[in-house]
């Protein structure tokens, strides 16, 4: 489960969310590259390659789609709130 205490401050406010890296190697994102080349129109890259979510989902589509980069997520970076 992504630690929602850990937001990436660039998310666009709603209920998917991504997490920061946490530099004490304990979770968060690690810039795999897997959810904004997956879901490119919702999740983009920092500068350092860190994922945030730049566009929330409203369709059902959607909303399936930014939540199978949740199950894709090798680290469970990416959470939704609710
Ligand atoms: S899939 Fe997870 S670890 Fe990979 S870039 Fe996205 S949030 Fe970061």
């Amino acid at each position: 489960m992504a630690n929602p205490k850990k937001k990436h401050e660039k998310n666009l406010a709603g209920a998917f969310y991504c997490t920061d890296p946490d530099d004490d190697g304990g979770e968060g994102c690690i810039a795999c590259n897997v959810c904004y080349s997956g879901a490119p129109e919702f999740f983009a890259e920092d500068d350092h390659g860190n994922a945030y979510v730049k566009k929330q989902p409203s369709t059902a589509k959607e909303i399936e789609l930014c939540q199978e980069q949740i199950d894709a997520c090798p680290v469970n970076s990416i959470g939704k709130d609710g």
